[in-house]
Parts: structure tokens; sequence; C-alpha cells
């Protein structure tokens, strides 16, 4: 597979539905220690699946990985939720952005690539995690925060929409490369 670059990236972008992006140097992203600890104390996912802590593991870990890489694409989708206080009916929402997550990381060579995203993975009704390795690694993309990455704070400074209203929710999701 040819390398993956920034303009093969903005030449899928446009295909697809996305709200906004940026690319800057994966060395950029800030990694803070603290985010897993707030997903260990309120997170329900914690614990529960490969995409989140602590299965990731350290945030130290997470950010060597993410370091690894060059370059990280920044980038947002919206959708609709009648209620976005209700994690199930945000998550059913989560689906087209699924699918731009999903068309970007098919860019990619998924062995030089690494794609997160907003919350944990849902590829499965149950997931396997801890008793049996996680059925889709290929496919399964932590989550933002499992990274010790403050999506808010990331998209602050890159001045990106963080919050529309009540109803429209912003979904995130890098991609390193
Ligand atoms: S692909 Fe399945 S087993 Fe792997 S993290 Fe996602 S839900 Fe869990």
């Amino acid at each position: 597979m040819n390398k993956l670059t920034r303009e093969k990236i903005e030449e899928a972008v446009r295909q697809l539905p996305i709200l906004e992006y940026y690319f800057i140097k994966a060395s950029e992203i800030p990694f803070t220690k603290e985010v897993q600890k707030i997903c260990e104390m309120e997170c329900p996912r914690y614990g529960k699946s490969w995409s989140c802590p602590p299965a990731v593991g350290s945030m130290e870990s997470c950010q060597a990985h993410c370091n690894e890489f060059d370059h990280a694409f920044v980038f947002s989708t919206t959708s609709w939720t009648d209620d976005s206080l209700d994690m199930d009916a945000c998550m059913k929402a989560r689906v087209e952005h699924d699918k731009v997550v999903s068309a970007i990381w098919r860019l990619t060579d998924v062995n030089h690539a690494f794609m997160i995203s907003s919350e944990s993975c849902s590829i499965c009704e149950k997931c396997s995690y801890p008793d049996k390795t996680c059925r889709h690694k290929d496919l399964m993309h932590p989550c933002i925060e499992s990274q010790g990455i403050i999506v808010a704070s990331l998209a602050e400074q890159l001045g990106m929409t963080y919050y529309i209203d009540e109803h429209q929710i912003v979904w995130f999701g890098i991609l390193f490369f």
C-alpha cells in the first residue's frame, strides 16, 4: 500500500460527512495523567472493554505509542439525538461517526497507523474483555480519553467545535500516521 499522506486524507475527506478537521504533529497532542483516573471513577465502561483502561495500558505507554507516529489527523462529525444525556441513545447516534472512522481507517496500512475515537468500542454486543483476546483487533479503536487525551482541551487548542447543543453530539476521531 502507498504511503498515507495529508493529500490522500484530504481527498477522501471531501466525500465524507466531516464537520471539521485539523492536521497537527503527533507530538503536539496533549496527554494528561489524571484522565485514566477519571475514567476509573466516573465511566461505566472502565474495566469492561479492550478499548478502555486498564486494558489499553498506562497513560505513559499510550503516549509513547502515539508519539511513534509523525502526524495526527484530528476530525469531528456530528449527529442528532433526542437526549444527549441518555448514553444508549447517544451510542445509537454514533453509527454515522463509526462509518466515517471506518472509511478513514480503510485508507491506512493498519500496521503503520493508529486510530482512536469518541467513546469505547461497541463492535461486539458483549466485549470479550477480560476473558478472551479482542475479537477484532484490526477494527477496534480505543476511546480517545483512554489514552490520556482530554478531547475538550484538544478541541479548544485547535479551535474546533466541541459543543453545539443538547440535541447535536460532536464526535471526534484521531488518526495517527
Ligand atoms: S472488537 Fe469486540 S472484543 Fe474487541 S474491544 Fe470491541 S467489543 Fe471488545
